[in-house]
């Protein structure tokens, strides 16, 4: 029996801002640990959130140049849970009515244009970074990142190959920094990659139990971990097996992926309507503004390159970035 791989990924992508999401601290990368901090993003008691009218601009601007519905109401939402980075103990996040939803991005594969679906696009503050130094008995946060803003990204399971979804994340993160909505540095962390893959009999109609791979901090990563997984899933339906459905680590050095954890569902984030932020109303002429002074996307750019002066494809590439 062929075994189809069926592929959706979940991006999270850094918004070019210069302060952070809900308070005034500077979103520079490699300050000294702890150095853009304040009791807002430290999560003190007390405090209250101030939403930065910037993060906004851009999630909708990505909204826009994804051909997502702008939901004019959008609620944030605690995202409740314990980790040593997270001195909340929530993240504050949007869940039920996030702000974009239902877009596409037309994306060149090797086997022609392909067109992904945008399931939904949200904001949400970062976490801080957890620092385990070898061959100390100790660990070490670093909170300057905690309260940056990100946009998560959700494609629908509309991928089909490891190649295709690494196209889908290149056309992504061109789109994003050629329209300033965030210079999306893997090496810095502003473009992150979670994958969800399952496989399932060619010719069936329901979708196999899928996995999600963690860990993959660039395109390469991001192929191979699929390619591992895929193949994994295959052999344990073929040995007459199940695929459970979990949190999977991709492991570089051992070319595997490993169990993490199973996977976690929503109700063991115990979300709620963040009770510190009123709902976010944008405007329609908030939207019509950023809508007409949207440029017009790279590959567009590119194909029109091609064909209005009979320039190759690289010509016309090396002249769109
Ligand atoms: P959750 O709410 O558990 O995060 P979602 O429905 O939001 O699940 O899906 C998360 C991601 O997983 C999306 O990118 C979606 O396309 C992908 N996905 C969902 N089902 C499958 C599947 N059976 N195989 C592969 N990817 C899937
Ligand atoms: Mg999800
Ligand atoms: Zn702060």
């Amino acid at each position: 029996m062929n075994y189809i791989p069926v592929i959706g990924l979940e991006v999270h992508a850094q918004l070019s801002t210069r302060t952070k999401l809900f308070c005034g601290c500077s979103t520079e990368f490699g300050a000294p640990p702890n150095h853009h901090t304040c009791p807002v993003c430290l999560g003190m008691p007390g405090v209250l959130p101030v939403l930065n009218r910037k993060v906004v601009e851009l999630a909708v601007k990505a909204g826009l140049a994804l051909r997502c519905e702008i939901r004019r109401t959008s609620v944030w939402a605690r995202k409740n849970y314990f980790y040593p980075d997270l001195p909340k103990g929530y993240q504050i996040s949007q869940y039920e009515l996030p702000l974009c939803e239902n877009g596409h991005v037309l994306v060149d594969t090797g086997g022609g244009e392909k067109r992904v679906r945008i399931k939904r696009i949200h904001m949400e503050e970062d976490a801080g970074k957890n620092i385990h130094e070898t061959g100390s008995a100790s660990s070490l946060v670093d909170f300057n990142r905690a309260g940056v803003p990100l946009v998560e990204i959700v494609t629908e399971p509309d991928l089909g190959s490891p190649e295709e979804a690494s196209d889908y994340l290149k056309t992504l993160r061109d789109i994003l920094v050629s329209l300033g909505i965030s210079s999306a540095n893997m090496e810095e962390g502003g473009f992150r990659c979670d994958a969800n893959v399952s496989v399932m009999p060619e010719g069936a109609s329901q979708l196999g139990t899928r996995t999600e791979l963690k860990n993959l901090n660039s395109f390469r990563f991001v192929r191979q971990a699929l390619e591992l997984e895929i193949a994994r899933q295959t052999g344990v339906l073929e040995g007459g097996g199940r695929v459970v459905q979990e949190t999977r680590l991709y492991d570089p050095g051992q070319g595997v992926t490993r169990a993490m954890r199973s996977k976690e569902e929503a109700h063991d984030y115990r979300y709620f309507p963040e009770p510190d932020l009123q709902p976010l109303v944008v405007e329609e002429a908030f939207v019509a503004e950023l809508d007409e002074a949207l440029p017009e996307l790279p590959r567009e750019r590119m194909k029109r390159f091609e064909a209005q002066y009979g320039l190759s494809r690289e010509e016309a590439r090396a002249l769109t970035f």
